[in-house]
């Protein structure tokens, strides 16, 4: 079963700032390799990694540009 993924990133619009790489407690979001259409390297969590996402939020606080979601 596929769980709900608990941190959402809406890569498109991502300016790959990495300012949500530095905050989030659990060292999950990382820039991925690919560039997004505004020619940036996306923020992301790989699937793997949602599970330990705690949903404390300070990665969509922190994100300037509203790019994440965050579920409980
Ligand atoms: S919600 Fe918290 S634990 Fe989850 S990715 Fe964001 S900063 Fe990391
Ligand atoms: S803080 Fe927002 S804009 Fe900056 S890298 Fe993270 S998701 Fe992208």
């Amino acid at each position: 079963m596929v769980k709900e993924k608990r941190v959402i990133f809406d890569e498109e619009r991502c300016k790959g700032c990495e300012l949500c790489t530095t905050v989030c407690p659990r060292n999950i979001i990382f820039m991925a390799e690919r560039i997004n259409t505004q020619g940036y390297h996306p923020a992301t969590v790989k699937s793997e990694d949602q599970e330990k996402c705690t949903s404390c939020a300070l990665c969509a606080r922190m994100c300037p540009d509203t790019v994440i979601t965050v579920r409980k």
